[in-house]
């Protein structure tokens, strides 16, 4: 049986004192929440606040984003055990706002996922399709050929150390959320994807679905066979949303 996972994605958003007030609310709810496990990934420089917010609770600590390098001569990247010592356990690569923004390719994604499993963190690998390819019914090889760069430099058994997230574009902060069914029989596809080459990680591998999940939505997304949590942007800024998500893992 495969846990629920609920990865709050906070992007460009934060100060001090949002941290402070945010995991908080987060931790004064964790009572709540018994079945789902539970991380948040602020941006970098609020990491070291949020290890010690968050030092000795259940809530995880996550980045947004990782080098492909390790250390030298690479201005503004942030390595895999940088993250590490900062008491990350998750990291998200290939979020799509990373590859359309800043032309990650699946290629630089599948690096970057190497990079933070060498570096002992659990990526949050995310795949998803445009509108675009949805509306051309491309959405499967999309999403194929998004996980297969990564199967093909970290080979399929790389994925009982990770975690995907399927996010359709169109879905993310758009408040447009792909129906159960929808997010349902992609999940299917990926699982069964993994399951080609080796059953024994699909069975295992958490698939989560992101695109403005919210608490009115996330009971019967998280109801489906094989959607296994979510990552989670705009509702994950504000600790009463984001727990009503979390506590939906309960039903
Ligand atoms: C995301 O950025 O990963 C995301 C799912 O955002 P939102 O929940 O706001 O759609």
């Amino acid at each position: 049986m495969r846990k629920i996972l609920v990865a709050g994605n906070w992007k460009l958003n934060g100060s001090l004192a949002d941290t402070e007030k945010l995991i908080g609310g987060v931790l004064a709810g964790m009572d709540q929440v018994q079945a789902a496990d539970v991380a948040v990934c602020p941006p970098y420089p609020y990491l070291a606040q949020a290890q010690g917010l968050l030092a000795g609770s259940a809530v995880s600590l996550g980045a947004q984003d990782v080098s492909d390098q390790v250390s030298g001569a690479f201005t503004g990247e942030v390595s895999a055990p940088m993250l590490k010592e900062f008491g990350c356990r998750y990291v998200i690569v290939g979020h799509s706002e990373r590859r359309a923004l800043y032309c990650e390719d699946d290629e630089f994604t599948a690096r970057k996922f190497a990079a933070a499993q060498a570096g002992g963190l659990t990526p949050i690998l995310c795949v998803g399709e445009t509108l675009e390819e949805r509306e051309q019914d491309i959405t499967e090889s999309v999403v194929a050929r998004q996980l297969d760069a990564v199967i093909a430099l970290s080979g399929v058994e790389a994925l009982e150390n990770a975690v995907i997230a399927y996010e359709p574009v169109w879905a993310i902060g758009t408040g447009k959320t792909a129906t159960p069914e929808q997010a349902q029989a992609v999940h299917e596809f990926i699982r069964g994807r993994v399951a080609g080459l080796n059953a024994g990680v699909a069975e295992k591998v958490q698939i989560l679905y992101g695109g403005s999940v919210k608490p009115d939505n996330a009971v019967e997304l998280f109801g489906k066979p094989d959607i296994d949590g979510g990552l989670i942007g705009g509702a994950s800024l504000k600790a009463e949303d984001f727990l009503g998500i979390c506590t939906a893992a309960n039903q």
